[in-house]
């Protein structure tokens, strides 16, 4: 049993359709249950749908009406055949947005709202993929994933219920799984109480290792537009190259660090169940890619990481005093009650530094709450992180900082990282 995970890139227009046709057509007989995200930038569109829905802005019905355009048209480009289900199931989907947005109450909850208009881009996708599948001669059977990815309630970050996952997978999907093609989503889940949750943003590798997990899957491909992992993002560093074998471990750190390629979650599930992870080009399915996990051999190069969007907050104590454990253990539970993850910090007597990703409003009722406890807090953004990982092979730091302004550096034994601006 294979799992394939698409991303959004790789489903953007109905070409990029007929190519995924392709390489599942390639993949033959062999049982692959397949992963799919939102098509192209349907994320975004939609969690600008949120928030215009939440405010009960006019602009919604302008956004919903663009996004159901996108959709309609990529569905009439693949199946010209106007009586085919597909093009009123699409159509349905829309009908139930709208509906939404005619029956969302102000104060209703933002987070749970998200779960539920942003989880669309997956179920239109999918529902359009599976579809065309069919009127291009692949049968396939289409699955909803809120059904078997059961989570908590933890809005747009659900943590996977484990043992229930795995039980409804194993015991509803693997026998169809051996028995036909599976098209379903990535990045959905639903509460033990049928709200529909998501797993965090580009979750949807997430969501493949999961099923890989509980099917005890042979592997996982992840089809991207790059030619495999690489050490550095090739539109930004033309020294970027592919690496063609890599450790759990080492893709587990580069994760974490922020190398989109992979979302940071999906190596556990499979590091626990031994599952090779292959990330390989939909644009050349010729090439082997990446794979995970099949070694543990030392990565050779050094691997450069860049994080946009960052911002530095600084948290100094207000009465002059020591910043020690009892203010550290406050700045982190308010921190995880706002959901500010650190992405790199330092601490001095009087001053405690974090670098976080830019999210400004949980940040501002982080620093609101800050405030409340006496802490002095300031801010300051559009920042970048650069990580630089295996760093006793480096031979580039130099010119990527070269007229950079660095405003903090952490050096470990193999990373070394900068605040920069
Ligand atoms: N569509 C979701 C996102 O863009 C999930 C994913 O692509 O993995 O974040
Ligand atoms: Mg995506």
């Amino acid at each position: 049993m294979k799992i394939y995970k698409f991303g959004g890139a790789s489903v953007k227009d109905a070409d990029s359709v007929r190519n995924v046709g392709r390489i599942l057509k390639a993949a033959g007989n062999s049982p692959v249950l397949t992963v799919v995200s939102a098509m192209g930038k349907t994320t975004n569109k939609l969690e600008a749908l949120t928030r215009a829905i939440h405010q009960r802005s006019d602009e919604a019905r302008d956004i919903l009406a663009e996004v159901r355009e996108f959709h309609l048209e990529i569905t009439r480009e693949l199946v010209d055949d106007e009586f085919n289900p597909v093009h009123n199931d699409t159509a349905n989907f829309f009908l139930e947005l709208e509906c939404l947005l005619e029956t969302h109450a102000e104060g209703d909850d933002y987070d749970a709202l998200y779960d539920t208009v942003v989880g669309y881009g997956e179920l239109i996708s999918t529902r359009i993929i599976s579809n065309y599948l069919l009127y291009a001669g692949t049968p396939n059977h289409w699955l909803d994933a809120r059904n078997f990815i059961l989570t908590d309630d933890r809005h747009r970050e659900g943590r996977v219920q484990w043992n229930e996952t795995g039980f409804l997978v194993r015991r509803m999907i693997a026998p169809l799984a051996q028995k036909s093609l599976i098209i379903t989503q990535g990045f959905i889940g639903k509460t033990r109480q049928g709200a529909p949750t998501t797993l965090g943003r580009e979750g949807s590798d997430y969501s493949a290792a999961i099923f890989a997990w509980a099917l005890k899957a042979d592997e996982v491909v992840i089809w991207k537009d790059v030619p495999g992992v690489m050490n550095a993002d090739p539109r930004r560093f033309p020294f970027a190259e592919p690496i063609a074998s890599i450790s759990y471990a080492d893709a587990t750190e580069l994760a974490y660090y922020g190398a989109s390629v992979i979302h940071p979650k999906t190596i556990q599930p499979l590091q626990q169940a031994g599952i090779p992870l292959y990330v390989r080009s939909f644009v050349d399915p010729a090439i082997p890619g990446t794979v995970v996990g099949l070694n543990d051999l030392p990565l050779e190069v050094p691997c450069y990481i860049v994080k946009d969007r960052q911002c530095l907050l600084n948290v100094r104590s207000g009465d002059f005093n020591f910043i020690a454990e009892d203010h550290l253990s406050a700045i982190f539970s308010t921190m995880a009650t706002h959901r500010i993850h650190a992405n790199v910090m330092q601490h001095s007597a009087l001053n405690f530094s974090v670098c976080t990703d830019e999210q400004p409003e949980r940040l501002q009722a982080c620093m609101d709450a800050l405030r409340n406890l006496g802490f002095q807090v300031s801010v300051m953004e559009n920042l970048s992180l650069l990580t630089v990982y295996n760093r006793q092979h480096d031979q580039y730091t130099g010119g990527i900082l070269s007229g950079r302004e660095i405003l903090m550096e952490q050096n470990l034994a193999h990373t070394v990282q900068y605040i920069i601006r």
